[in-house]
């Protein structure tokens, strides 16, 4: 189990190679008050990295700040050190936004942006729209990648911070998902009518999850609902993968899906004809 003596060196850089770098007790020393003040006025967030050279956050080449702190358990996270806030860096907004602003000249080259993911970068939604409002001050891209469970903290305006959501849909069924994330499907749902509402580009993202979110009954509710939408622009089939198990295993946690291997190519095929057949691009 990872412990303080485990814990990467006081000095952690905020830029990591990976988001697969397990990072724990970065904050742990903030006293509480600070926490309150940093998530009541966003003037700090606990991040626990920034990464270069993603293909796979939005489009073109991304910068990706990941935030810390997730209330889903989903058994499959690959970032489970990401559940808790204080094991991210903690970050003043000023410093985030330098950060940012030393890619901005190669993410406009490279049609690329900077994406703020997480953990659950909403459950730290003042830093988010403070930090996602001075990127796209600078003329870059934005997009959020959220679960879209604390949607409803973002009033009408702030949801334009973000040029594009990337919505993760974890599956159909509210039961499954009950015990895939540990969180009710509804808001997430409600999210996502709401930025269809507001004609929000929106690309879903769907993680294929052998057993579990793979049958079709789940593939084609979660097309049926993207489709009827009318603002996804694309959906992202993301097949699971063991990549995250060591975090499991060195914070302690039992972890479910050991035994569960990727899913095949042809079934994450299948499950983007499912998208298709709606009439979504599907990747
Ligand atoms: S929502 Fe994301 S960060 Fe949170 S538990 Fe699920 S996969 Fe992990």
């Amino acid at each position: 189990m990872a412990t303080e003596k485990d814990s990467p060196p006081a000095q952690t850089p905020l830029a990591a190679k990976s988001p697969f770098e397990l990072r724990v007790n970065l904050g742990k020393d903030v006293p509480e008050a600070d926490v309150r003040s940093a998530l009541a006025t966003g003037d700090m967030g606990f991040l626990h990295s920034f990464t270069t050279g993603s293909a796979v956050d939005g489009p073109g080449v991304r910068l990706v700040a990941w935030t810390a702190g997730c209330m889903w358990r989903c058994l499959y996270c690959h970032n489970p050190d990401t559940w808790t806030m204080t094991n991210g860096i903690p970050v003043t907004l000023a410093r985030a936004v330098e950060e940012v602003g030393k890619y901005r000249h190669g993410l406009k080259v490279m049609s690329g942006g900077f994406t703020l993911s997480g953990g659950e970068a909403l459950m730290q939604h003042r830093f988010a729209v403070k930090l996602l409002a001075a990127a796209r001050g600078m003329g870059i891209h934005t997009a959020l990648d959220t679960n879209g469970y604390y949607g409803d903290r973002l009033s009408d305006a702030e949801l334009e911070v973000a040029d594009l959501v990337l919505l993760d849909l974890k599956g159909w069924d509210p039961e499954r998902h009950r015990r895939l994330t540990g969180m009710e499907i509804g808001p997430t749902l409600e999210f996502a009518r709401r930025l269809a509402a507001r004609k929000r580009p929106v690309w879903v993202r769907f993680v294929l999850v052998p057993g579990w979110s793979d049958e079709p009954a789940e593939v084609e509710g979660v097309a049926r609902f993207a489709a009827g939408l009318g603002n996804v622009e694309r959906v992202d089939v993301l097949p699971f993968h063991q990549m995250g198990r060591f975090k499991w295993k060195a914070l302690g946690l039992e972890y479910k899906l050991d035994d569960v291997q990727p899913p095949p190519a042809e079934a994450v095929e299948r499950a983007c004809a499912a998208f298709r057949s709606v009439g979504l691009k599907a990747y």
